[in-house]
């Protein structure tokens, strides 16, 4: 594959969590198949310094998932991409917390919509601050949708159905967690790659089950 000069990326530390999480889901050995399947073994011998450096190119983000798929099929690559992308939420977590403002015991209190909404402004605009992601959020009564504008998952990639799951298991994590512990359905409705606008993640507001 050729690889033409990236021009988007994520800070280190934000690269860091996401080969952290998927060593922790896949385990050493897999990982380094992933690694040498998206041809980025020699990159990340080591692991990404914690700065915030925009180093970690989407075009690396988008050839990891792409791997996955590669290797287990695109049923085996999307269940392990969901749960990275929890395992990433609570490495992010552990990381930017406290700038996010969730952590605190006071936002704990809130009523769960207004947790929802805080949470869930906090989290795009932390993507928009520190790394070339874009999210842009759109809200009615019931609904959330995360509108990812410059997605890395499906940087540069063509696609008959959505491929960003990844994001899906980040926010599904990210409810579970501002909920104190509720389930809420969370879906991939549009994929760049598939030739959509941008990508777009569905969040219903009330969580399962009540
Ligand atoms: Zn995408």
């Amino acid at each position: 594959m050729n690889t033409p000069n990236p021009e988007f990326f994520y800070p280190n530390r934000m690269g860091r969590i996401l080969l952290l999480a998927m060593e922790e889901i896949l385990g050493d050995a897999a990982l380094t198949t992933v690694l040498n399947l998206a041809g980025e073994q020699r990159q990340f011998e080591s692991l990404p310094p914690l700065t915030q450096a925009l180093e970690f190119p989407f075009s690396t983000v988008s050839r990891l998932q792409f791997a996955l798929e590669e290797l287990y099929g695109p049923r085996g690559g999307r269940g392990l991409s969901l749960r990275i992308g929890r395992a990433c939420f609570l490495g992010g977590l552990r990381e930017f917390g406290t700038h996010l403002g969730v952590a605190d015991a006071a936002f704990r209190l809130l009523p769960l919509q207004t947790k929802l909404k805080m949470g869930a402004s906090a989290f795009s605009g932390l993507f928009n601050k520190i790394s070339d992601q874009r999210v842009r959020l759109e809200e009615t009564s019931s609904q959330i949708l995360w509108h990812i504008e410059r997605c890395p998952l499906c940087w540069e990639r063509h696609a008959e159905a959505p491929v960003c799951h990844l994001a899906v298991g980040l926010l599904q994590e990210s409810l579970y967690w501002v909920s104190g512990g509720k389930l809420f359905h969370v879906e991939e409705i549009a994929c760049h790659a598939r030739g959509d606008t941008d990508c777009a993640i569905l969040i219903e507001k009330n969580p399962l089950g009540g």
